[in-house]
């Protein structure tokens, strides 16, 4: 397969990883909102407030995993205020990367 250089185009929205810090298109990521002090992934991308995103894989998410970056992502001062479903996520995020890695070799 040679076809794994993507050219980005200018006018999609780009954001950045809290994990890695790289800069994706918005749609390859997956959104992150405080929703009632719970933290909750936002699959449709359009639920007001402060948003994080991640790429849809498990070794970013393992980056937020000590809570620093998401209190930055979100300005909480402790991770206390969150309420996170840390194994939910991260089956999640697992199962993403392998949903990925198959979609990427159609
Ligand atoms: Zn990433």
């Amino acid at each position: 397969m040679s076809a794994s250089k993507k050219s980005i185009n200018p006018a999609l929205p780009i954001r950045t990883c809290i994990g890695c810090r790289n800069r994706h298109p918005k749609h390859q990521l997956v959104r992150l909102v405080v929703v009632d002090g719970r933290l909750c992934r936002d699959e449709r991308q359009n639920l007001p407030g402060r948003g994080a995103y991640l790429c849809r894989n498990a070794s970013c998410w393992q980056k937020c995993r000590n809570g620093g970056r998401l209190l930055h992502a979100f300005r909480l001062s402790a991770l206390n205020a969150l309420e996170i479903d840390w194994q939910g996520l991260a089956e999640w995020f697992e199962k993403a990367d392998n949903a990925r890695d198959e979609s990427e070799s159609k």
